[in-house]
């Protein structure tokens, strides 16, 4: 089982030096300890590449917000992050192997298509929202186990 909080407390650690770098926060908001199960590396990586986006189209001194929402079965991270944003047309694409809106941005467009098939691993969703020159939201959906008592 995966403790969900204390992964993203690793995730910011982890992105400190490069936020700190730009002056953004990393806030994490919620009180919820969701459990999952799942392979604790590929989670890292799901949530890893979502906030080092976040981190990377951010405009100095912004802040991006870690937050859960619980449902019955289901828990849904949120990264939202108050960037350059996304035009709807390019948001179609995000996910598209080597997509990017700038390459002069670095990397290599792999990301978030990566991490849309671990997520899909993990029987979970993923979903995005922009406004372009106002900011993302990445909202991730996984299933909760089954039958077990949260924090079992
Ligand atoms: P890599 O992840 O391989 O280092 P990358 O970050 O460019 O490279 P993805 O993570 O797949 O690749 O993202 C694809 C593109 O989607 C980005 O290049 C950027 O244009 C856009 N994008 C992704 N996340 C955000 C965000 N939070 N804000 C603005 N644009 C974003
Ligand atoms: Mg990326």
């Amino acid at each position: 089982s995966v403790n969900l909080k204390e992964l993203l407390q690793e995730i910011i650690l982890n992105l400190w030096a490069k936020a700190e770098q730009k002056g953004v926060k990393i806030l994490l908001e919620s009180e919820e300890k969701p459990v999952i199960h799942g392979d604790a590396n590929r989670l890292k990586q799901i949530f890893l590449n979502i906030v080092d986006n976040a981190v990377k189209f951010s405009h100095e001194n912004g802040v991006i917000t870690l937050s859960f929402t619980m449902e019955e079965k289901f828990v849904t991270v949120t990264v939202r992050d108050q960037g350059i944003g996304i035009s709807e047309e390019h948001l179609r694409r995000v996910k598209d192997r080597f997509f990017q809106v700038n390459p002069l941005n670095g990397g290599t467009g792999l990301g978030l298509a990566i991490t849309q098939q671990l997520v899909e691993l993990h029987h979970g969703s993923m979903e995005m929202e922009s406004v372009l020159g106002e900011g993302t939201s990445v909202m991730v959906r996984l299933p909760l186990p089954e039958g077990e008592p949260p924090g079992a």
